[in-house]
């Protein structure tokens, strides 16, 4: 339990260009009788940036990790840093009035403000830059939809104007450019933010994975099977809190693509930059080990139900047709969830009692929010007053905003509880199966998910996503069983590695 990681893991198989410069982060000595004033569950940005605020406040904090710090999607982000997001701010007003987007700018401005002093404060070397920040149109749609974009974002605030230029070498009807935007490194970023919080008595259990919790008299008590954590309050900082609750009906998971590519020309772009396709396009530059790439994320669908080596080969053909490409040198994807109403879900959880709390539906603006998320649970734990607790809410009832995607993201789902389960196409055969490849195959009557691994030994699991009992689907990249339902993934040994299942999948004995 209370070991040391040197090398930083992610649930997927890919490797994110993060995971080269991850520094080392402890763990520190866990007293089992100590009731904690809160337990933190997850080591994401959220979890990790809420330890260090929460601690900062004199609480007394342990923070329970399943596998590693930045293991989620903070390992596989992109880490641009933006004042405005992908929910744009004349949906915002629309839905939820001016004064809702005035706080939603003003609450991004203010994390952003709050990453930078926490980088100063502790002299984290993250590689944090301010950036600007470009969004372009190629269309006439599109450029009505900057003009909305644009006079919105200036009506709350945000220092954003036309401009002539969009930053990368893509034609462009119209631009306009965000001031004041940022990036830095994700995991150079929350391991030293962890070590920080380590140093000063606070608890990191890497390899726990919460299964349980239970209300004890006054304290919780959580569990991942054989060890039990004692807490007055918890904030499920999971990404998606975990089991069914209102999330599964309130979220949509989506797994978004990215590659970092080395150019032949230098002609790295010095800015943030976002076209208006549906999914977007969205490029920046890092340098790691003295060695510049560009990154551009994009080719977004619903986890479990696209081709992701088609995303890959899309985004690359994206790319390629625009710069000047030498080496495709990382790819990756990752998941994130849609709100259906556009903004997160972050405060109590809803039938969780007053000391269960939670953040999700982030899109993919999540170091952000999850850094937002951090202060606002501090807040409500400590009990001190927050401008966006009422805003961000996860028991807010908005009927209309949101209504058309809501309805459509279910219905989604309950199609595949049925037409999955009941499906009479089944593969009854190993033979096809390649090294390396998985495939749901029918073995005595019954449906298995089996992978094949580089030795040829078979892995066989029952398909049976352990959260809602949907079937699971191969992820050929990243070599993962992807539910198509809430997103549940597990590894080809059926680890839960991401969403909702609190259980993993059960492994089947193939004679
Ligand atoms: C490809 C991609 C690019 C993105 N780019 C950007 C960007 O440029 N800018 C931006 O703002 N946002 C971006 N996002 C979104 C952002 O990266 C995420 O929203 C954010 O990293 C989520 O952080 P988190 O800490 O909430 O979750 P995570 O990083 O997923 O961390 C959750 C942690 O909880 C652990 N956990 C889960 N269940 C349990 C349990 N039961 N017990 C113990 N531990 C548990 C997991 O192992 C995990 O480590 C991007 C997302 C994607 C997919």
């Amino acid at each position: 339990m209370n070991d040391f990681v040197t090398t930083s893991a992610r649930d997927g198989s890919n490797k994110s260009l993060w995971q080269e410069a991850a520094a080392t982060s402890g763990a520190e000595t866990f007293d089992l009788n100590t009731i904690y004033d809160v337990l933190i569950v997850g080591g994401g940005i959220t979890g990790i940036t809420a330890a260090i605020l929460l601690q900062k406040q004199g609480k007394k904090v342990i923070l329970a990790e399943a596998h590693s710090i930045g293991f989620g999607t903070t390992g596989g982000t992109t880490s641009h840093l933006n004042t405005f997001f992908d929910t744009p701010y004349p949906q915002i007003e629309s839905d939820f009035g001016e004064d809702g987007a005035k706080l939603v700018a003003k609450a991004g401005k203010e994390t952003l403000d709050l990453i930078a002093s926490l980088v100063t404060e502790y002299s984290i070397d993250c590689d944090f830059q301010y950036k600007d920040g470009y969004l372009f149109s190629q269309n006439e749609k599109e450029t009505k939809q900057l003009d909305e974009i644009l006079a919105s974002s200036q009506k709350v605030g945000i220092d954003a104007t036309e401009s002539n230029i969009n930053g990368v070498p893509l034609q462009f009807d119209k631009a306009v450019v965000f001031k004041g935007q940022a990036q830095f490194h994700p995991l150079k970023y929350i391991n030293k933010l962890a070590e920080v919080f380590v140093q000063n008595d606070g608890v990191i259990l890497n390899n726990t994975f919460i299964n349980d919790l239970k209300k004890e008299g006054e304290a919780y008590t959580a569990t991942d099977g054989s060890l039990n954590i004692k807490a007055s309050q918890v904030f499920y900082a999971t990404h998606m809190p975990p089991g069914i609750n209102i999330s599964n009906f309130t979220c949509a998971p989506y797994r978004s693509y990215v590659i970092g590519v080395t150019l032949k020309d230098n002609n790295y772009p010095d800015c943030l930059s976002y076209d208006m396709k549906e999914p977007y396009h969205y490029f920046r530059t890092h340098e790691v080990n003295g060695q510049k790439y560009l990154i551009v994320g994009g080719e977004d669908h619903k986890t479990g139900h696209g081709a992701p080596e088609q995303s890959f080969a899309a985004l690359e053909e994206y790319v390629r047709g625009i710069y000047n490409v030498y080496e495709v040198a990382y790819k990756w994807s990752s998941q994130y969830y849609e709100p259906a109403d556009g903004l997160p879900y972050i405060g109590k959880m809803p039938l969780g009692g007053n000391d269960v709390f939670m953040a999700t539906g982030y899109s993919g603006n999540g170091i952000i929010f999850g850094s937002l998320s951090a202060r606002i649970i501090t807040d409500l734990i400590c009990g001190i007053e927050n401008p966006y607790e009422k805003l961000f809410s996860p028991s807010r009832i908005k009927p209309v905003a949101g209504f058309t995607e809501f309805v459509k993201e279910n219905a989604d789902v309950a199609w595949k509880f049925i037409a999955d389960r009941f499906s009479s196409e089944d593969i009854d055969s190993l033979n096809e199966l390649k090294a390396g490849d998985g495939m749901i195959a029918k073995y005595k009557g019954d449906k298995v998910a089996v992978y094949k691994d580089e030795q040829g030994t078979i892995h066989a699991l029952s398909p049976v996503c352990t959260h809602a009992k949907c079937i699971v689907s191969f992820n050929p990249e990243e070599k993962s069983w992807d539910c198509p339902c809430h997103g549940g993934r597990f590894s080809i040994d059926g680890k839960v590695l991401t969403g909702p299942p609190q259980h993993d999948l059960q492994k089947i004995d193939v004679q």
